[in-house]
């Protein structure tokens, strides 16, 4: 983390799990374990059907809600669609795009995230750009190469000033949900890589105040040691996210020098 320059973000994804009447019960459960004073900014993605009820539960404890994913459309005959304008409108501040999970299981390409992290920035929310290589392009000695692409592609033709409005999520599709962490030697060198992709398409300025995250198996125990790498600047968290003592200590792990 690099608190000088950047934004430290916790962010949970829920993914299809939990119900809007468990937000209640999580949250307080979370207030009692969180510290006092935090220095990052706390986001819990949830379905967009839910959006509502954490915005409600989560006010005590300043946890802002994200969507997990949005329609590239403005509105229109898209049955079944969720757009940015709906999303802000029920007051979602950040969202996820390009979550390995949607360009694996929903065919999302490179140019369907860009889309959709533009249609966001439009309606003032804050897009979650994810990225990240397989094992075998990991094994292939493909990483760089492969996660440059993906960035460069998400964002193109989003200027200086729109980047601002972006969060980067290094990854890597092995790390998640298998329990298999990347180091955090390995997890940094692509962060560090990510920035440098940044900083030839940007300059030094912006690449420096953007704040990028790791994900991948997440959890109490190992964020302390990947949030210390400088070039990570927070996490993005799907089953830690769901434990509220677990979610706690994560946040608790930001807070080192
Ligand atoms: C994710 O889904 O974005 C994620 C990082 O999941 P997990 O923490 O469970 O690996």
């Amino acid at each position: 983390m690099n608190r000088k320059y950047r934004k430290t973000v916790i962010a949970g994804n829920w993914k299809m799990n939990m119900l809007a009447s468990e937000i209640k019960p999580f949250m307080e459960e979370l207030k009692e374990n969180l510290p006092k004073t935090r220095t990052c900014e706390m986001v819990l993605c949830t379905p967009a059907v839910m959006i509502p009820a954490m915005i409600k539960a989560g006010k005590d404890c300043k946890v802002a809600a994200g969507g997990e994913d949005v329609s590239k459309y403005e509105k229109g005959a898209y049955t079944g669609e969720v757009s940015a304008s709906q999303l802000a409108d029920v007051g979602a501040k950040y969202c996820i795009v390009g979550h390995s999970e949607r360009r694996q299981y929903h065919g999302e390409d490179d140019m369907l995230v860009n889309a959709k992290a533009k249609a966001l920035i439009e309606k003032g929310i804050i897009p979650i750009i994810c990225v990240g290589e397989s094992l075998e392009q990991r094994e292939m000695d493909l990483t760089m190469e492969y996660v440059a692409y993906q960035v460069k592609a998400a964002l193109s033709g989003i200027d200086a000033t729109k980047l601002r409005r972006c969060i980067i999520a290094y990854e890597p599709i092995w790390a998640i949900g298998t329990g298999k962490t990347a180091t955090a030697e390995q997890a940094q060198e692509v962060c560090e890589g990510i920035r440098a992709v940044i900083r030839g398409i940007y300059g030094a300025r912006p690449a420096r105040a953007v704040s990028i995250l790791y994900g991948g198996s997440m959890n109490a125990k190992n964020a302390a040691e990947l949030l210390a790498q400088p070039d990570i600047d927070g996490g993005l968290i799907g089953g830690a996210s769901l434990k509220p003592v677990d979610f706690a200590t994560i946040i608790k792990a930001t807070d080192q020098e």
